[in-house]
């Protein structure tokens, strides 16, 4: 675009109510939040397990600071990984009982970092109709042939890598939808790629922390080891409630990624205090299982009621609970209408989501209580969304 086109694209942005502005928040994450003065119960935040300001991760990013400074100095390939990148990685790396883990600075530069490693032109990559928008743009920007698939389609899948010759293959998948909160279909995702020899990439940014037993993700949910799931990565954002990223893999894939990922090597690396920080609240997420159960039981009081409120859900078992009503006014008229009494839960438009299929984005924290979720569903039902 030119610069003279930029104040007409935005017209035609705010016509067709696509225009994105952003919310002014004061203070901490949390199940009250404060945006201009005002409070409100919140319903879109991806601190799953309410660790962003937990005050042991709190101290340990102020540790942390105190000990290693600000800022790391440097990327990692000069001076700037430091003892608390090398711990948190191995600390990680357990974690997922992967041989390795690399911190990368964000999920995004995790996604285009691996697939700009590991392909090239004549080479190919499938992704899932409904992958982040990450994963899509570190396909694009490898240069490799990029198709998607249906959503969680392995027949499909399957299909188009039989008719494929190209000498490396990649299939990317999110662990758990993050517009739609489903699961991959990963068991059979990883036969079709073992099948075809095929890379199979899952980012559990979603997962994470939040599903399995244990809170490690699809691959414990699915049983999967590193070698069917020889790409595996997960942020630290959402339910670790932190910042940054990481890749799990097999000890030749993470050297590799060291060697090549560009988003790797061309960048600072995190500052040492948030991987301090992260450490306490990967030790949170291990230890302090009632979390995950508390937000178990937070999904199903809300799947329950809001069934029962005739509300038209989605079929997802997490904290990720889509309530689709296609038409963009529609779902900017609701958002508005919530907020006016207190309650902040975002509507979700195209391109994020597929045309048609905008949608309020409901996410459920292990600190909601159960009048929170009713108070929720309570004002939904008053709104009309009934089916
Ligand atoms: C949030 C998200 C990312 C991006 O992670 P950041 O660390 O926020 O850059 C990547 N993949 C998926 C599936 C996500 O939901």
């Amino acid at each position: 675009m030119r610069a003279d086109q930029l104040e007409a694209y935005l017209a035609g942005l705010k016509q067709q109510q696509r225009y994105r502005s952003r919310l002014l928040v004061d203070g901490p994450q949390g199940i009250e939040i404060c945006i201009e003065g005002n409070s409100y119960l919140n319903f879109c935040s991806n601190d799953y397990l309410g660790l962003a300001a937990h005050p042991e991760v709190v101290d340990a990013l102020q540790q942390g600071a105190n000990r290693y400074g600000v800022g790391s100095g440097a990327s990692h390939l000069i001076n700037g990984h430091s003892r608390a990148h090398h711990a948190l990685e191995e600390e990680l790396a357990a974690f997922v009982q992967r041989p390795r883990a690399l911190l990368f600075s964000t999920g995004y530069m995790a996604n285009l970092g691996v697939m700009s490693a590991l392909l090239e032109k004549g080479d190919q990559v499938w992704a899932d109709r409904l992958n982040h928008a990450s994963l899509l743009d570190g396909g694009l920007l490898s240069q490799a042939r990029l198709q998607r698939y249906p959503h969680n389609d392995s027949a499909a899948l399957d299909a188009k890598l039989q008719h494929s010759h190209a000498r490396t293959k990649l299939v990317a998948s999110d662990g758990v939808f993050s517009m739609d909160g489903d699961l991959a279909n990963l068991s059979a995702l990883a036969r079709v790629c073992t099948q075809h020899q095929a890379w199979l990439m899952i980012d559990d940014a979603h997962g994470l922390g939040v599903v399995g037993q244990t809170g490690r993700g699809v691959v414990e949910v699915c049983q999967l080891s590193h070698q069917q799931v020889p790409i595996l990565v997960g942020t630290l954002g959402k339910a670790f409630g932190t910042f940054g990223a990481f890749v799990a893999g097999s000890e030749v894939l993470i050297e590799t990624l060291i060697q090549r990922a560009r988003s790797y090597i061309y960048t600072t690396a995190l500052p040492p205090a948030v991987a301090e920080a992260t450490r306490t609240s990967l030790r949170l997420v291990i230890q302090e299982s009632w979390r995950r159960e508390k937000l178990q039981t937070n999904i199903a009081l809300f799947r329950r009621i809001a069934i029962a409120a005739e509300l038209p859900l989605l079929p997802s078992n997490t904290p990720i609970q889509p309530i689709v009503l296609g038409d963009v006014a529609r779902v900017m008229a609701v958002s508005a209408a919530l907020r006016e009494r207190g309650i902040l839960l975002s509507a979700i438009r195209p391109p994020t989501v597929p045309e048609g299929s905008a949608r309020l984005r409901v996410t459920l924290c292990a600190h909601h209580e159960s009048e929170h979720i009713e108070r929720l569903v309570g004002e939904l039902s008053m709104l009309g969304l009934n089916i």
